[in-house]
């Protein structure tokens, strides 16, 4: 078992753009925000009750447009060519185990995506076991997300599948030094660990693209998904250093409800 911390962590630690925000007067920094209840991947705060235990999280249950969702190609339709470029680069990040998944925080700021004019800087990227997409009806041992935030706390992420294949140079610093037990938020203890993120990402950025949410509470919508269709590769071995710290924090797949799909590459 894991120990969580009862603060707002990894991925619900963004603040992300709600509708309702300007009405309503609602803090934009979630640090602000009085603590949220305990959520994990299992019973009786596992992601069929994420809804129901705290009324920030109520997106999670009702939301019509969550992620994260089945892909198939055959549903997709051919998006415009260059309405997203990913650019990321070498760079050092510091990694903290959140309880909830590794993650990798980046400082640089010249990681960017640009996705339909608009640019967005990488923010961190993290780990989930096994893929919480699924495409074609495969479902992979890891996807990573790599979530990018624009000036307006908009949100893209990228999600990159891993299958099992050959060893992964790339991250290989990475994944030598995931933190076994949960870091303390205001202490990023562990050294820095430089990663060439270019070399991360597969060769080919044709991607599926639609309009999703969090995969974590509070599930908050509006989110631009780019899921990379081309997976990169990771050994048995490697894939276990996460597995190992992680054995299942994937949300199960939500309702596509007629949402658009589209196919694009960069
Ligand atoms: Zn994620």
């Amino acid at each position: 078992m894991h120990s969580f911390k009862r603060h707002l962590t990894g991925l619900t630690g963004l603040s992300v753009m709600v509708a309702s925000v300007g009405v309503l007067a609602l803090p934009l920094s979630s640090d602000n925000w009085a603590s949220p209840p305990h959520w994990s991947y299992a019973g009786e705060s596992g992601p069929s009750h994420w809804s129901a235990m705290d009324p920030r999280f109520v997106a999670c249950g009702q939301g019509k447009a969550q992620s994260p969702i089945d892909l198939e190609s055959r549903d997709a339709k051919s998006g415009k060519a260059g309405e997203f470029h990913i650019d990321y680069e070498k760079g050092a990040v510091a990694l903290v185990n959140n309880g909830h998944t590794v993650q990798a925080n980046v400082s640089d700021a010249k990681d960017t995506v640009v996705f339909d004019g608009d640019t967005y800087r990488l923010s961190q990227f993290h780990f989930h076991a096994p893929s919480e997409h699924v495409t074609d009806g495969t479902r992979f041992p890891l996807e990573i997300h790599f979530v990018n935030e624009d000036g307006k706390k908009r949100v893209a992420v990228v999600g990159v599948m891993v299958k099992l294949g050959k060893p992964n140079e790339s991250l290989a610093p990475v994944l030598k030094s995931l933190p076994a037990t949960e870091t303390e938020k205001s202490t990023n203890a562990s050294p820095p660990v430089t990663v060439d993120l270019a070399s991360v990402l597969p060769h080919n950025h044709k991607a599926y693209v639609y309009t999703g949410s969090l995969t974590t509470p509070p599930c908050t919508e509006g989110v631009h998904w780019i899921v990379l269709t081309e997976p990169i590769q990771m050994s048995s071995d490697q894939i276990a250093t996460f597995t190992r710290l992680f054995p299942d924090n994937h949300r199960p797949l939500q309702k596509a409800n007629g949402r658009e799909i589209d196919n694009e590459s960069d």
